[in-house]
């Protein structure tokens, strides 16, 4: 092994989507493959992931392709979901579904059904009902923070007081809010024990300039959107300071070209994304800190053991591809300064 090279624990991505067959899934889950262990995919596929039955269902399709990942499953908390959801599904060993996502209705692709402003403010019984027994049962609950009807660049802020009531309700719940893009999102985590986040490479590289400040940059395009540059230097602190508490989400999340050229959000980053968060920890001289931001931490929220294996990069200049198959990735056609070693390093 050269000197210059860096070894990691194999990374666990704590939110993906990997859609839905023919709608990118195999090439979502081949990106995935080479990188991470552990992947815990998002439940809104078309129709969403609701129950026991689909849950197990949507397992199976993602095992279809997978070779070692090991995806981790999540429910859509709807106004429908009961305790006894939770419960069907904490009792099968078939799969691994840890985490119920809660998503504001209409905040980003296929929220439609989710929480509408009054059912948050206050919390409604079957919401609280529900929260309460995934505090029992020791899931995480993982939150799309944005509130719906706010002015788009302060709808993750005005969300900040759902996630206080939430926090202080249920003490023992382990609370991930997923894709911070605020400073206000990164400060808050600090006020709670139980509160932890994501970030993504995609908002550690860009700000609102760069989806809208020239010429619209579709594939910049994501929810929540990203913020000022004050914002991002927050998240880049946050990423790099070595507080457990932040930690990888990629929210890779592919779409066909033609419903990016229709203004669907989301962002494909996951091919190069381990590659260019390396060159980005470089650059700011975090590079002791990144096996935490993409393995340990992460896997210490979800109780997750430690990786069984470790992964190789080294200096190696290749060029993202413009295009696989009917995806553009967020890198497209970018040169990269570190490759990865195959195969994975046993340990
Ligand atoms: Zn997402």
């Amino acid at each position: 092994m050269s000197k210059d090279n860096i070894t990691l624990p194999a990374p666990f991505d704590a939110h993906v989507h990997f859609r839905q067959e023919n709608y990118g899934l195999q090439t979502a889950v081949v990106y995935h493959e080479q990188v991470f262990e552990y992947a815990l995919a998002m439940p809104n596929t078309n129709p969403p992931i609701l129950n026991c039955t689909d849950v197990s269902q949507y397992n199976q399709a993602i095992l279809k392709y997978c070779k070692r990942l090991r995806p981790l499953l999540t429910i859509k908390l709807t106004p429908e979901t009961t305790p006894q959801t939770i419960h069907d599904i904490s009792i099968h060993s078939s799969f691994q579904c840890v985490a119920a996502k809660l998503y504001p209705e209409g905040v980003t692709t296929n929220s439609e059904g989710g929480f509408t402003r009054p059912m948050l403010m206050p919390l409604c019984k079957a919401l609280c009902d529900v929260l309460d027994t995934m505090q029992e049962m020791k899931w995480v609950l993982c939150i799309h923070g944005e509130m719906p009807g706010e002015f788009c660049l302060d709808r993750e802020k005005e969300f900040l007081y759902v996630l206080r009531d939430i926090a202080k309700l249920f003490p023992r719940l382990q609370i991930v809010l997923e894709h911070i893009t605020t400073r206000e999102a990164v400060e808050f985590v600090q006020l709670f024990k139980n509160v932890n986040a994501t970030i993504t490479l995609h908002h550690l590289m860009t700000t609102l300039d760069d989806v809208v400040g020239d010429k619209l940059n579709i594939h910049a395009f994501c929810k929540p959107i990203p913020k000022k540059p004050r914002d991002r230097e927050y998240l880049i602190r946050a990423a790099t300071s070595g507080d457990p508490k932040y930690f990888l989400g990629s929210d890779s999340a592919p779409h066909p070209l033609s419903f990016k050229q229709c203004g669907c959000a989301g962002c494909f980053t996951a091919p190069g994304l381990i590659q260019k968060l390396t060159e980005l920890f470089v650059e700011w001289r975090a590079v002791n800190r990144l096996a935490d931001f993409v393995s340990d931490f992460g896997r210490r929220c979800y109780s997750l053991p430690p990786a069984s294996y470790r992964i190789e990069l080294c200096k190696d200049e290749w060029t993202v591809p413009g295009n696989i198959g009917a995806f553009v990735p967020f890198l497209a056609n970018q040169k990269m300064k570190w490759g990865i070693v195959q195969p994975p390093i046993r340990v």
